[in-house]
């Protein structure tokens, strides 16, 4: 039975928390913030199906309506336009935290469409603001219910790595001043409120370091960069490799990383946990895989890297594995033929 005024389906909940693993177990309310977002989406739609009520907490900064239009008419569902960095009031029984821009940096080198026409400053802002303040909203909103809370952390916290793969023991190697320090300093804030949230007053916590994660659904011009290769080449425009195009990463596709949320969540340990794909890529070999994939005529540009892009990333997954049970099952080569046609689709939208 839990402290707070979680009202009687949180006691429901923390028993049915103790079921063995697979059996089904009662509804839950869950509030999703950024559940309107890429990843969001995804989650409601899996939380929906296996019958919890779900409300979405989502000021549109990145995220689209369309991307949970199909569930406004279930009783079920309920989306909340209002910014984590103001105080909300809920009762629910588990907190999956999303909300949080895409890096401020790829709108520097991507100056199209809406929000962009921020400055790059005010930009900063609300993003530092977002991580700590949206965090420590949630997080009282969690302690004064009960409820479970869930950060999506990132692979970012470990900045450009001197440990490769990567293990959630490694502290990182982050410059604390620039370019991109909003967003890995931002979650590295995070996970210390998290973190003293739990130890401090008790809240039920758990953290995820996301890896890069495609899929349907993806901002189309955020600047990422398997969005921006689908997206280039099916526009007929060579893609973009930053730099030499030497730098790596380890592509996750969407669903895998929704079952491990989950799966963490429900789960009883608190991590932190990788949550990514070990398939490393060079950014030339993911243009070669696009290529493959959706024009063998496509071609690449060079241009110059921004500062500080760490140089290699690959999650070490082997605690999510052991402690989780939990491994990605979909390849790049499966993955990326999935996000395809939305992205095909939404390309014509906009013509
Ligand atoms: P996204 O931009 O598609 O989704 C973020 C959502 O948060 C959007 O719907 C946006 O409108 C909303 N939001 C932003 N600021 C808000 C605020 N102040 N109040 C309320 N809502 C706000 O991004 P995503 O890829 O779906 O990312 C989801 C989470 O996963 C983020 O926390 C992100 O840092 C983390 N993550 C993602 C990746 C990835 O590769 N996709 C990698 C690492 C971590
Ligand atoms: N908060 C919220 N919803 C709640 C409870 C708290 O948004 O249901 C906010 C609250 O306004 C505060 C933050 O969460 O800004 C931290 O709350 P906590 O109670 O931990 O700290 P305090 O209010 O004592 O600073
Ligand atoms: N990148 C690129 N072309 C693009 C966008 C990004 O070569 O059009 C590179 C970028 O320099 C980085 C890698 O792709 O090395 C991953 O970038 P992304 O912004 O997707 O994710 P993150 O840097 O946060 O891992």
């Amino acid at each position: 039975i839990r402290r707070g005024g979680g009202g009687a389906s949180s006691v429901v909940v923390s028993a049915a928390r103790r079921l063995p693993v697979g059996v089904r177990k009662p509804p839950l309310r869950v509030v999703v913030t950024g559940g309107a977002g890429f990843v969001g989406s995804h989650l409601v739609d899996e939380l929906l199906a296996r019958g919890d009520s779900v409300i979405v907490v989502d000021n549109f900064f990145t995220g689209r309506k369309e991307n949970v239009a199909r569930h406004l008419a279930d009783p079920r569902f309920e989306l909340i336009r209002h910014d984590v960095v103001e105080p909300i009031l809920l009762e629910v029984d588990q907190i999956y935290h999303l909300a949080c821009p895409a890096s401020p940096v790829h709108y520097k080198f991507n100056p199209i469409k809406t929000i962009i026409s921020f400055p790059l400053q005010t930009l900063l802002h609300i993003f530092y603001k977002t991580n700590v303040m949206g965090t420590l909203n949630m997080l009282g909103l969690a302690k004064r219910v009960g409820a479970r809370f869930l950060l999506t952390s990132t692979s970012e916290v470990y900045g450009d790595p001197l440990e490769h793969p990567q293990k959630e023991s490694y502290w990182g190697h982050v410059n604390p001043i620039g370019v991109r320090s909003c967003y890995d300093e931002g979650k590295r804030t995070a996970e210390t409120l998290t973190m003293d949230y739990h130890r401090g007053a008790g809240v039920e916590v758990r953290i995820a370091r996301i890896f890069n994660t495609y899929g349907p659904r993806m901002c189309l011009d955020d600047g990422r960069v398997v969005s921006n290769f689908v997206a280039q080449t099916l526009r007929k425009q060579p893609m973009t490799v930053y730099g030499d195009g030497k730098q790596t990463r380890s592509f996750q596709f969407v669903s895998d990383l929704v079952d491990g949320l989950i799966i963490l969540m429900e789960s009883e340990h608190i991590g932190p946990f990788n949550l990514g794909n070990p398939g490393e890529f060079t950014m030339l070999e993911l243009a070669q895989v696009v290529k493959e994939t959706i024009d063998p005529s496509a071609r690449v540009e060079f241009k110059p890297n921004t500062a500080d892009d760490p140089h290699m990333r690959k999650p070490d997954i082997s605690k999510a594995k052991s402690l989780l049970h939990w491994e990605p099952k979909i390849s790049l080569k499966q993955g990326l033929p999935r996000m395809v046609s939305d992205f095909q689709k939404r390309i014509m939208d906009e013509k």
